[in-house]
């Protein structure tokens, strides 16, 4: 392989987002470990498109949200990407939960994020029970595993290597598991789930903070009396993993969708937080009754027979809350980018684009 000016490592959607933006402008490569693309965190997420609400202002998760959401829903519209601008719904069941609808309404407002308002749920979706309700219409569902695709194939100019992994960094050497070594100018270090690992083959120093948690689906088909066309969601939890503390969105009702972008029958009811689980351990830990148990106090009309167990996926959660994006000589790290990297991810390409 001759010398490469950049090289991604990681096809999910941050790293296909990038390729895709700097396509036209730089010789890219990208190498990615799996033979199915996005086949991590990419395709085995919620799929929502978050609004950014729930991000301390001026993060990198508040601004590359806010910025992300409109770049994706440009993006599907115009490449054809299943989406759906569903809205959603945040619910409050009690007084307490009341009052943290009030204080995200305010960091909606400090987000930039439009048309936030206080509504009674009912109005909105008859069969969801709340006290009162945030109504959010920025939010959405998008299908992810297509997204990576569309990427992909629009990404004319990038020579994408699949089922190639890297194992070695040694300055401007990347060696491949095949035993192949070629030098490169710039890394981008989109691997994901092992992006920590990337990070200190190139610098052993480096010492970032993860944790790796499973988030768990299962789903329904809907009935008249449990039917939703809106993401439903409870009030953010956070949760205790070894002694640090993790905000969750909480478990929520998505509409999915068929191939046209309309709504499906089926609504996903997820993700159910495992922390400190293997990088790649799939199976399943929570029950259908969990789920029950979880959505029953806003949707009361679900049973349990109902439910079946869906798909699990797992980010790794950064201590800082927040996405990690530096540059550390010729290697760009994006670590620890958890939920909303999906949404994030046009956005993130663009943001990087100024520091090549
Ligand atoms: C349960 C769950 C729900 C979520 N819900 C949402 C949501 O609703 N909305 C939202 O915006 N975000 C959501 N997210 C977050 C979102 O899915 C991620 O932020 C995003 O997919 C991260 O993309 P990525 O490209 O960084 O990682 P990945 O998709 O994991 O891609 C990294 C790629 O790097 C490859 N790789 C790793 N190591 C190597 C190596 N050594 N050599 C070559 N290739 C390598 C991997 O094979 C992988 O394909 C959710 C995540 C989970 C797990």
């Amino acid at each position: 392989m001759s010398d490469i000016p950049i090289t991604v490592i990681g096809g999910g959607v941050i790293g296909c987002a990038i390729a895709y933006e700097l396509s036209n402008d730089y010789e890219v490569l990208l190498i990615e470990k799996n033979q199915i693309p996005g086949e991590n965190q990419s395709s085995r997420n919620s799929g929502v498109i978050h609004a950014g609400i729930y991000y301390k202002p001026d993060s990198l998760k508040a601004r590359l949200c806010v910025e992300g959401n409109k770049l994706l829903y440009d993006f599907c519209e115009k490449n054809d990407v299943p989406y759906s601008r569903t809205g959603k719904l945040i619910v409050a069941t009690n007084i307490e939960e009341e009052q943290c609808l009030e204080n995200l309404l305010e960091r909606a407002n400090e987000n930039g994020v439009p048309g936030v308002e206080l509504v009674n749920a009912s109005e909105y979706e008859p069969n969801v029970r709340a006290n009162s309700a945030l109504y959010v219409p920025t939010s959405g569902v998008v299908d992810s595993a297509l997204l990576v695709s569309k990427l992909r194939e629009l990404s004319t100019e990038v020579n994408f290597l699949d089922k190639s992994k890297v194992v070695w960094i040694n300055g401007d050497k990347i060696t491949l598991d095949s035993g192949e070594t070629f030098e490169t100018d710039l890394i981008i270090n989109a691997a994901g789930l092992y992006a920590e690992d990337i990070a200190k083959l190139s610098n052993p120093n480096n010492s970032y903070s993860l944790t790796a948690f499973r988030g768990e689906a299962a789903k329904f088909y809907i009935r008249e009396d449990t039917k939703v066309s809106m993401n439903v969601y409870p009030i953010p939890r956070d949760v205790v993993e070894n002694g640090e503390s993790f905000q969750t969105l909480g478990v929520h009702l998505t509409p999915t969708l068929d191939l046209e972008g309309e709504l499906s029958q089926t609504v996903t009811i997820g993700p159910a937080y495992v922390g400190s689980v293997d990088r790649e351990d799939y199976t399943h830990k929570a029950n259908e009754q969990q789920f029950l148990d979880a959505v029953l106090p806003f949707f009361p009309n679900l049973t349990l027979e109902d439910i079946s167990l869906h798909q699990t996926g797992i980010q790794m959660k950064s201590s800082s809350h927040d996405f990690i994006i530096e540059r550390e000589g010729n290697m760009i790290n994006f670590v620890g980018i958890d939920s909303p990297g999906l949404t994030s991810a046009l956005a993130i390409a663009k943001h990087i684009r100024k520091s090549i």
